[in-house]
């Protein structure tokens, strides 16, 4: 983890020093017009790992993925007709659009929370549009603060929360918008996921069609019809210290398995690996799998979270 955060101006050498760091795997906070995000490479596991173990986050919520134009985000998701409308309209701009994952895309199911559907939206600020230009690859970033504490507007509120924990901020001065984006899903029927900085009337507009409305916005859509979270196939047993019989085991540290989280009790490289093996042993059909235990201290809790709904969920 970095000492000291550097504090990047938003000019062409501290652009060229963020993308760098990006590509060398690091975390840079850098401004978009609705709050300033915490960055990171989203191919990279330990990268996006790290993002959460930075905001001290206690779950692996899906993460928004960045990009710098909509050619980048047709590379990485399927794109209906309803894609092309909003984002021909409101991109660049605050609007995040769910949709189904392309196979081989490259991101990281840590970025998804092993959904098959990922967030994306390219932002207007300049300086975030500089930077994701640099970069030439999607930026998985949430909101630039420690969890539970309110979003950050301006660099000083991402060091006030984040100094020492990440390698640096781009300082692009005051957010204009100050709300999240809108994440609109378009995997089916379009929902709205969440309301933000496009109101759910010009998406409506834009569509010439009604948009459900989801959490806190009254009508529900149908059920099954939103994203909720990843579960195996197979039952989940925890805290598992060794496989019974028809059981696949996923290890952790020195508790051995088909597969492990990490073979060195490494907690970041855990939270990477964890829903890739989850998905390779659910494939290989097994029945049950057991899981090592992994200790409940930094990332382990978000991954005891995980592997505890994942259990509950039979
Ligand atoms: P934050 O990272 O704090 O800006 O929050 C990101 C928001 O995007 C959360 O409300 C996530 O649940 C939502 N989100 C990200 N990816 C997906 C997805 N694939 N399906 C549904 N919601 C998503
Ligand atoms: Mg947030």
């Amino acid at each position: 983890m970095p000492n000291a955060t550097e504090t990047l101006q938003a000019d062409d050498g501290g652009i060229a020093r963020a993308a760098a760091i990006w590509r060398a795997g690091g975390l840079v906070a850098f401004p978009t017009e609705t709050v300033y995000g915490l960055g990171a490479d989203a191919r990279d596991g330990r990268a996006v790992a790290a993002i959460f173990e930075a905001k001290g986050r206690p779950r692996f919520n899906p993460l928004i993925v960045h990009v710098a134009d909509a050619a980048q985000a047709r590379a990485l998701v399927e794109w209906p007709d309803a894609a092309e409308i909003v984002a021909s309209a409101f991109w660049p701009g605050p609007l995040t659009l769910v949709l189904p994952l392309r196979a081989g895309a490259g991101i990281s199911p840590l970025v998804t929370a092993g959904l098959d559907t990922l967030a994306v939206r390219v932002p207007a600020h300049p300086v975030a549009r500089a930077l994701l230009a640099a970069f030439g690859g999607p930026v998985a970033a949430p909101s630039a603060n420690p969890s539970g504490r309110i979003s950050p507007t301006q660099a000083g509120h991402v060091l006030a929360g984040l100094s020492g924990r990440i390698a640096a901020v781009v300082d692009g001065g005051a957010c204009p918008v100050g709300v999240e984006s809108t994440i609109l899903g378009l995997k089916g029927a379009p929902v709205l996921l969440r309301p933000g900085g496009v109101p759910v009337e010009a998406l409506e507009a834009a569509l010439g069609r009604p948009v459900a409305l989801h959490e806190g916005g009254g009508a529900v859509s149908a059920p099954g019809q939103l994203a909720s979270h990843y579960a195996p196939g197979a039952r989940v047993r925890l805290e598992a210290t060794e496989r019974r019989p028809g059981e696949a085991m996923l290890g952790f540290g020195a508790v051995a398995g088909d597969l492990n989280l990490s073979e060195t009790g490494d907690l970041v490289e855990a939270a990477a690996t964890l829903f890739h093996h989850l998905h390779a042993l659910d494939e290989g059909g097994a029945e049950a799998i057991a899981v090592a235990p992994v200790p409940e201290r930094g990332l382990g809790r978000a991954i005891n979270d995980r592997l505890r709904r994942a259990a509950a969920d039979r």
